[in-house]
């Protein structure tokens, strides 16, 4: 698939050698490609000028550490994330294993998607990635490596805040090359079932990244909050309106959960608990919507394994981490349906300008 520069971009003057060359915007990439493999100084220069207006590719500055407890399998696990080359992607190894195995964070990775999303490559699992993901598509991060010492990335206090916490104090880095987005040209949607029980998500083409989600729980303490979020990253920050939303469940469930190998490391400190009537947390909620927006919040880690920020609208109504994953599927199934972009700075959407300006 081609790339493209942007629409309607303007001509460039940089100066070189004492001389002003004027580069079209349909060169710019070109020419950073091609002046890297000189080698020749002022060249070099020429080059960084040329790449330095274009939105570039992001890993963190140094390694970090944590450790902490699996939900699911309710195991300690630690996790170093590392920085990567310009184009890896973000790819997690199991290093626990006698011969470590890596796992790229991809879409057609995904194995299972109960309550979580697994990525499996035969026997091996690496589970409940998505918050995780969600961090760094929030923060920009395209590429990165993940080193963890047991089969489930550790779920910290059950949102993406003390990931983006790490990340942040590992320090974001740029890279030299032009970070890629995926842009949807055309609505694709998945559906669930019929009537009051459908579920289903979308994707639209938008010149920026906005999601939309519907939830319907039946139960009186999320009924008493709002029951549809809408965030657009042109003017919401990911860090303040969506990161700190945790993951909720319900006592009436667990044994069920834990009896089929899940939820053996939930508790109040990583989870919103609620009984038949209320939350069980007595400091209560962090956000007055944090219900529904953590479904978001999951949404964006889920469809970061498409390998690319989005340019599109998401809009959903009582998905889950299945039906995310259908839909990125079916997206990068339909070939027609997206292209790859880059941006100049001054031409891009103005997506997640909040929180990408923290690098
Ligand atoms: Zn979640």
């Amino acid at each position: 698939m081609a790339e493209r520069a942007t629409d309607s971009p303007k001509p460039t003057e940089i100066s070189c050698c004492g001389q002003v060359v004027v580069i079209l915007p349909e060169r710019r990439l070109q020419y950073g490609i091609v002046f890297v493999s000189t080698g020749c100084a002022c060249v070099l220069a020429f080059q960084h000028k040329t790449t330095s207006f274009m939105l570039l590719q992001r890993t963190i500055q140094q390694t970090v550490s944590t450790k902490g407890v699996g939900l699911h399998s309710g195991r300690r696990v630690e996790i170093t994330l590392r920085p990567a080359a310009p184009d890896t992607g973000i790819v997690f190894h199991r290093i626990d294993l006698p011969e470590p195995v890596h796992l790229p964070a991809r879409a057609d990775q995904v194995g299972n998607t109960r309550l979580a999303s697994v990525l499996q490559q035969g026997d091996v699992r690496v589970s409940t990635v998505e918050h995780l993901m969600s961090a760094l598509a929030g923060l920009g991060i395209d590429n990165l490596h993940v080193d963890l010492t047991a089969e489930e990335v550790p779920i910290m206090d059950g949102s993406a805040g003390t990931f983006i916490y790490l990340l942040r104090s590992a320090g974001l880095q740029e890279q030299p090359v032009p970070k890629k987005f995926l842009k949807v040209r055309k609505t694709i949607e998945v559906r669930e079932g019929e009537g009051a029980d459908a579920k289903w998500a979308r994707l639209e083409p938008y010149d920026g990244f906005a999601l939309s989600f519907g939830i319907d729980f039946s139960h009186p303490a999320i009924d008493s909050t709002a029951n549809f979020a809408e965030v657009d990253f042109a003017r919401d920050s990911y860090i303040k309106t969506i990161a700190r939303a945790r993951t909720f469940g319900f006592v009436s469930e667990v044994e069920a959960l834990r009896a089929a190998g899940l939820a053996r490391g939930g508790s109040l400190d990583n989870a919103i608990v609620m009984d038949e009537y209320r939350v069980l947390n007595t400091d209560g909620l962090r956000y007055d919507d944090e219900f529904v927006k953590h479904k978001i919040l999951d949404a964006i880690g889920d469809l970061y394994l498409i390998g690319y920020p989005l340019v599109a609208r998401y809009v959903a109504c009582k998905s889950g981490h299945g039906l995310n994953n259908q839909l990125a599927r079916a997206l990068l199934a339909q070939q027609d349906a997206w292209e790859l972009v880059t941006y100049a700075v001054d031409e891009a959407p103005k997506s997640f300008s909040y929180d990408w300006k923290f690098a």
